[in-house]
Protein backbone atom coordinates (compact mmCIF):
# COMPACT_ATOMS: atom_id res chain seq x y z
CA UNK A 1 0.00 0.00 0.00
CA UNK A 2 1.33 3.29 -0.89
CA UNK A 3 1.74 6.32 1.13
CA UNK A 4 -1.89 8.57 1.77
CA UNK A 5 -1.58 12.10 0.51
CA UNK A 6 -3.42 15.21 1.33
CA UNK A 7 -5.03 17.33 -1.88
CA UNK A 8 -5.52 21.06 -0.51
CA UNK A 9 -8.83 22.54 -2.91
CA UNK A 10 -8.81 26.54 -2.78
CA UNK A 11 -12.15 28.40 -3.87
CA UNK A 12 -12.80 32.71 -4.27
CA UNK A 13 -16.14 33.39 -5.58
CA UNK A 14 -19.25 30.94 -4.92
CA UNK A 15 -21.89 32.81 -6.63
CA UNK A 16 -23.52 32.57 -9.68
CA UNK A 17 -21.60 33.10 -13.13
CA UNK A 18 -24.14 34.76 -14.68
CA UNK A 19 -24.83 37.27 -11.97
CA UNK A 20 -22.20 40.67 -13.79
CA UNK A 21 -22.95 41.51 -16.73
CA UNK A 22 -19.20 41.46 -18.01
CA UNK A 23 -16.73 38.55 -17.76
CA UNK A 24 -14.30 39.85 -15.13
CA UNK A 25 -15.01 37.28 -12.08
CA UNK A 26 -14.74 33.39 -12.54
CA UNK A 27 -16.87 32.13 -9.84
CA UNK A 28 -17.99 28.85 -9.26
CA UNK A 29 -21.73 28.82 -8.04
CA UNK A 30 -22.74 27.17 -5.18
CA UNK A 31 -24.41 24.01 -6.63
CA UNK A 32 -21.00 23.37 -8.57
CA UNK A 33 -19.44 23.72 -5.00
CA UNK A 34 -21.66 21.63 -3.32
CA UNK A 35 -21.42 19.05 -6.01
CA UNK A 36 -17.52 19.23 -6.10
CA UNK A 37 -17.52 18.94 -2.42
CA UNK A 38 -20.08 15.41 -2.45
CA UNK A 39 -17.83 14.07 -5.63
CA UNK A 40 -14.27 14.26 -3.23
CA UNK A 41 -15.96 13.34 -0.31
CA UNK A 42 -17.17 10.56 -1.88
CA UNK A 43 -13.93 9.00 -2.75
CA UNK A 44 -11.62 10.49 -0.32
CA UNK A 45 -11.16 11.13 3.53
CA UNK A 46 -12.06 14.68 4.13
CA UNK A 47 -8.88 16.12 7.10
CA UNK A 48 -9.95 18.78 9.25
CA UNK A 49 -7.41 21.34 9.67
CA UNK A 50 -5.85 19.99 12.65
CA UNK A 51 -5.39 16.69 11.02
CA UNK A 52 -3.95 17.83 7.41
CA UNK A 53 -1.62 20.01 10.03
CA UNK A 54 -0.27 17.17 12.09
CA UNK A 55 0.02 15.33 8.49
CA UNK A 56 2.23 17.63 7.02
CA UNK A 57 4.09 18.13 9.75
CA UNK A 58 4.70 14.23 9.70
CA UNK A 59 3.26 14.62 13.52
CA UNK A 60 -0.07 12.34 12.61
CA UNK A 61 -1.13 9.67 9.55
CA UNK A 62 -4.53 10.24 7.19
CA UNK A 63 -6.12 6.93 6.77
CA UNK A 64 -6.12 7.23 3.26
CA UNK A 65 -5.60 9.77 0.51
CA UNK A 66 -7.17 12.96 1.93
CA UNK A 67 -8.84 16.67 0.98
CA UNK A 68 -8.81 20.07 2.87
CA UNK A 69 -11.12 22.67 1.65
CA UNK A 70 -9.75 25.86 1.89
CA UNK A 71 -11.24 29.22 0.94
CA UNK A 72 -9.26 32.76 0.43
CA UNK A 73 -10.04 36.63 1.02
CA UNK A 74 -12.82 35.82 3.84
CA UNK A 75 -15.95 36.76 1.32
CA UNK A 76 -18.91 36.44 2.43
CA UNK A 77 -20.40 34.12 0.19
CA UNK A 78 -17.64 31.61 1.72
CA UNK A 79 -19.68 31.82 5.10
CA UNK A 80 -23.10 30.96 3.02
CA UNK A 81 -20.69 27.83 1.60
CA UNK A 82 -20.14 26.74 4.81
CA UNK A 83 -23.05 27.18 6.13
CA UNK A 84 -25.48 25.40 3.14
CA UNK A 85 -22.63 22.65 1.79
CA UNK A 86 -19.95 21.91 4.70
CA UNK A 87 -21.74 22.16 7.82
CA UNK A 88 -24.45 19.53 6.83
CA UNK A 89 -21.65 17.17 6.40
CA UNK A 90 -20.08 17.84 9.37
CA UNK A 91 -16.69 19.26 6.87
CA UNK A 92 -14.46 21.35 8.91
CA UNK A 93 -12.46 23.95 6.21
CA UNK A 94 -9.78 26.47 6.31
CA UNK A 95 -10.83 30.32 5.53
CA UNK A 96 -8.04 32.62 4.97
CA UNK A 97 -8.70 36.09 5.74
CA UNK A 98 -7.12 39.50 5.17
CA UNK A 99 -7.35 42.14 7.97
CA UNK A 100 -7.65 44.97 5.58
CA UNK A 101 -11.28 45.22 4.98
CA UNK A 102 -12.06 44.77 8.85
CA UNK A 103 -10.20 47.29 10.00
CA UNK A 104 -9.57 50.36 7.87
CA UNK A 105 -12.74 49.31 5.64
CA UNK A 106 -10.83 49.30 2.33
CA UNK A 107 -11.46 46.47 -0.49
CA UNK A 108 -8.63 44.47 -1.55
CA UNK A 109 -7.14 45.93 -4.99
CA UNK A 110 -7.80 42.54 -6.10
CA UNK A 111 -11.58 42.59 -5.66
CA UNK A 112 -11.90 46.07 -6.90
CA UNK A 113 -10.19 45.32 -10.09
CA UNK A 114 -12.86 42.25 -10.30
CA UNK A 115 -15.66 44.58 -9.77
CA UNK A 116 -14.82 47.36 -12.09
CA UNK A 117 -14.12 44.42 -14.88
CA UNK A 118 -17.67 42.45 -14.31
CA UNK A 119 -19.51 45.71 -14.26
CA UNK A 120 -17.32 47.92 -17.43
CA UNK A 121 -16.70 47.62 -20.95
CA UNK A 122 -13.63 45.83 -21.86
CA UNK A 123 -12.04 48.78 -23.42
CA UNK A 124 -13.78 51.30 -20.80
CA UNK A 125 -12.24 49.39 -18.13
CA UNK A 126 -8.47 49.54 -19.51
CA UNK A 127 -8.78 53.10 -20.42
CA UNK A 128 -10.59 54.66 -17.17
CA UNK A 129 -8.00 52.67 -15.43
CA UNK A 130 -5.02 54.09 -18.09
CA UNK A 131 -6.28 57.48 -17.26
CA UNK A 132 -5.43 57.56 -13.49
CA UNK A 133 -2.10 55.78 -13.64
CA UNK A 134 0.60 58.66 -13.11
CA UNK A 135 2.36 59.43 -16.50
CA UNK A 136 5.44 56.98 -15.61
CA UNK A 137 3.08 53.90 -15.35
CA UNK A 138 1.65 54.71 -18.41
CA UNK A 139 1.22 51.61 -21.09
CA UNK A 140 3.21 53.22 -24.17
CA UNK A 141 6.07 53.12 -21.58
CA UNK A 142 5.96 49.02 -21.74
CA UNK A 143 8.89 47.67 -23.81
CA UNK A 144 8.70 45.62 -26.41
CA UNK A 145 10.07 42.02 -24.47
CA UNK A 146 7.47 42.72 -21.40
CA UNK A 147 4.92 42.84 -24.25
CA UNK A 148 5.96 39.40 -25.76
CA UNK A 149 6.76 38.22 -22.05
CA UNK A 150 2.82 39.25 -21.18
CA UNK A 151 1.37 37.19 -24.64
CA UNK A 152 3.80 33.92 -23.23
CA UNK A 153 2.70 33.75 -19.85
CA UNK A 154 -1.34 34.46 -20.22
CA UNK A 155 -2.22 32.07 -23.30
CA UNK A 156 -5.85 31.78 -22.61
CA UNK A 157 -6.17 35.43 -22.97
CA UNK A 158 -6.99 37.89 -25.87
CA UNK A 159 -3.70 39.83 -26.17
CA UNK A 160 -5.48 43.01 -24.83
CA UNK A 161 -6.47 41.20 -21.65
CA UNK A 162 -2.70 38.72 -21.76
CA UNK A 163 -0.78 42.94 -21.83
CA UNK A 164 -3.55 43.79 -18.81
CA UNK A 165 -3.40 41.15 -16.59
CA UNK A 166 0.67 41.39 -17.32
CA UNK A 167 0.51 44.98 -15.95
CA UNK A 168 -1.59 44.36 -12.92
CA UNK A 169 0.87 41.58 -11.97
CA UNK A 170 3.88 41.91 -13.04
CA UNK A 171 4.51 45.82 -13.80
CA UNK A 172 2.10 48.59 -11.87
CA UNK A 173 3.19 48.81 -8.35
CA UNK A 174 0.15 47.61 -5.89
CA UNK A 175 -0.45 50.82 -4.64
CA UNK A 176 -0.86 52.48 -7.69
CA UNK A 177 -3.67 50.26 -8.58
CA UNK A 178 -5.03 50.32 -5.38
CA UNK A 179 -5.02 54.14 -5.36
CA UNK A 180 -6.60 54.21 -9.20
CA UNK A 181 -9.20 51.79 -8.84
CA UNK A 182 -10.23 53.51 -5.49
CA UNK A 183 -10.77 56.61 -7.88
CA UNK A 184 -12.12 54.37 -10.33
CA UNK A 185 -15.09 53.03 -7.55
CA UNK A 186 -15.45 56.87 -6.05
CA UNK A 187 -16.57 58.16 -9.66
CA UNK A 188 -19.23 55.78 -9.81
CA UNK A 189 -20.31 56.45 -6.43
CA UNK A 190 -19.37 53.63 -4.68
CA UNK A 191 -18.49 53.88 -0.93
CA UNK A 192 -15.57 51.63 0.15
CA UNK A 193 -17.42 51.17 3.12
CA UNK A 194 -20.37 49.42 1.90
CA UNK A 195 -18.49 47.72 -1.02
CA UNK A 196 -16.29 45.69 2.27
CA UNK A 197 -19.44 45.38 4.09
CA UNK A 198 -21.21 43.34 1.04
CA UNK A 199 -18.57 41.68 0.14
CA UNK A 200 -16.48 40.50 3.24
CA UNK A 201 -16.92 38.12 6.28
CA UNK A 202 -17.65 40.49 9.08
CA UNK A 203 -15.97 40.00 12.92
CA UNK A 204 -19.30 38.03 13.67
CA UNK A 205 -19.42 35.72 10.96
CA UNK A 206 -15.80 35.10 11.36
CA UNK A 207 -16.14 34.44 15.33
CA UNK A 208 -19.23 32.23 13.83
CA UNK A 209 -16.96 30.20 11.63
CA UNK A 210 -14.29 29.32 14.45
CA UNK A 211 -17.45 28.12 16.75
CA UNK A 212 -18.44 25.92 14.25
CA UNK A 213 -15.02 24.23 14.30
CA UNK A 214 -13.72 25.90 11.15
CA UNK A 215 -10.38 27.09 11.37
CA UNK A 216 -9.24 30.63 9.53
CA UNK A 217 -5.47 31.60 8.87
CA UNK A 218 -4.00 34.25 7.55
CA UNK A 219 -3.69 35.89 4.28
CA UNK A 220 -1.62 39.30 5.17
CA UNK A 221 -2.93 42.61 6.11
CA UNK A 222 -3.32 44.51 2.75
CA UNK A 223 -3.02 41.77 -0.15
CA UNK A 224 -0.22 43.07 -2.05
CA UNK A 225 2.10 40.10 -3.11
CA UNK A 226 4.45 39.52 -0.56
CA UNK A 227 7.37 39.20 -2.71
CA UNK A 228 7.19 43.20 -3.40
CA UNK A 229 6.63 44.49 -0.11
CA UNK A 230 10.05 44.73 1.38
CA UNK A 231 10.87 46.19 4.78
CA UNK A 232 6.95 46.41 5.12
CA UNK A 233 6.43 42.59 4.72
CA UNK A 234 6.88 41.67 8.32
CA UNK A 235 4.41 44.74 9.74
CA UNK A 236 1.63 44.08 6.82
CA UNK A 237 1.73 40.25 8.25
CA UNK A 238 1.96 41.30 11.98
CA UNK A 239 -1.00 43.59 11.68
CA UNK A 240 -2.81 40.56 10.19
CA UNK A 241 -1.92 38.20 12.57
CA UNK A 242 -2.87 40.82 15.55
CA UNK A 243 -5.99 41.33 14.00
CA UNK A 244 -7.05 37.95 13.54
CA UNK A 245 -6.05 37.00 17.34
CA UNK A 246 -7.62 39.54 19.32
CA UNK A 247 -10.61 38.76 17.22
CA UNK A 248 -10.66 34.95 17.41
CA UNK A 249 -8.40 34.63 20.68
CA UNK A 250 -5.70 32.19 19.12
CA UNK A 251 -3.12 32.93 16.96
CA UNK A 252 -3.28 31.55 13.36
CA UNK A 253 -0.66 28.90 12.56
CA UNK A 254 -1.70 28.40 8.73
CA UNK A 255 -0.83 31.40 6.15
CA UNK A 256 -2.36 31.86 2.40
CA UNK A 257 0.42 33.75 0.44
CA UNK A 258 -1.76 36.14 -1.78
CA UNK A 259 -1.77 35.19 -5.03
CA UNK A 260 -0.13 31.91 -4.48
CA UNK A 261 2.36 31.85 -7.77
CA UNK A 262 5.72 31.85 -7.37
CA UNK A 263 6.31 35.50 -8.44
CA UNK A 264 4.20 36.08 -5.30
CA UNK A 265 6.01 33.80 -2.59
CA UNK A 266 8.49 36.13 -0.47
CA UNK A 267 11.89 34.85 -0.55
CA UNK A 268 12.40 33.63 3.05
CA UNK A 269 9.23 31.77 3.18
CA UNK A 270 10.26 29.67 5.59
CA UNK A 271 12.17 32.28 8.29
CA UNK A 272 9.15 34.51 7.76
CA UNK A 273 7.08 31.74 9.01
CA UNK A 274 9.32 31.18 11.87
CA UNK A 275 8.86 34.83 12.71
CA UNK A 276 5.44 35.22 12.89
CA UNK A 277 4.54 31.44 14.58
CA UNK A 278 2.70 29.99 11.41
CA UNK A 279 3.28 26.06 11.40
CA UNK A 280 2.56 25.95 7.54
CA UNK A 281 2.01 28.20 4.32
CA UNK A 282 0.52 27.12 1.29
CA UNK A 283 0.61 28.30 -1.99
CA UNK A 284 -0.84 27.67 -5.32
CA UNK A 285 1.97 25.43 -6.25
CA UNK A 286 -0.13 22.60 -7.63
CA UNK A 287 -0.23 19.17 -6.84
CA UNK A 288 -0.64 16.48 -3.83
CA UNK A 289 1.33 16.63 -0.47
CA UNK A 290 3.23 13.57 0.80
CA UNK A 291 4.08 13.69 4.91
CA UNK A 292 7.38 16.28 4.94
CA UNK A 293 6.74 18.69 2.08
CA UNK A 294 8.15 21.67 3.19
CA UNK A 295 5.88 23.14 5.56
CA UNK A 296 6.41 26.98 3.79
CA UNK A 297 5.39 25.40 -0.07
CA UNK A 298 2.31 23.49 0.69
CA UNK A 299 0.63 22.80 -2.69
CA UNK A 300 -3.09 22.95 -3.44
CA UNK A 301 -5.14 23.16 -6.47
CA UNK A 302 -8.12 25.15 -7.42
CA UNK A 303 -11.39 24.16 -8.73
CA UNK A 304 -10.98 23.82 -12.84
CA UNK A 305 -7.67 21.36 -11.54
CA UNK A 306 -9.38 18.94 -9.46
CA UNK A 307 -10.69 17.02 -12.30
CA UNK A 308 -6.92 16.76 -13.71
CA UNK A 309 -5.62 15.66 -10.24
CA UNK A 310 -8.22 14.16 -8.49
CA UNK A 311 -10.53 12.89 -11.64
CA UNK A 312 -12.87 10.44 -11.26
CA UNK A 313 -11.62 7.01 -11.54
ZN1 LIG B 1 -6.27 36.18 -1.95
Amino acid sequence: MSAARLLLVNYHYLRDPSAAPFPGIHPMALDAFGAQVGDLAGRFHVATPDEAERFLLGNGALPRDSVLFTFDDGLREQGVAARDVLDGRDIKALFFVTSRPLTERRPLMVHKVHWLRAHSEPRQFTAELESQLPPEWAADRMDTASRERALEQYIYDSPADAILKYRLNFVLPHDVVDRATATMLRTRGIDERVFCSDLYLDREELRALVANGHAVGAHGHSHAPMSGLGPGLDADVKRNVDCLTALLGTRPRWLSYPYGRNWAIPRDARALCARHGFSLAVTLFVGWNLAGEDPALIKRINPNEVASFAGAA
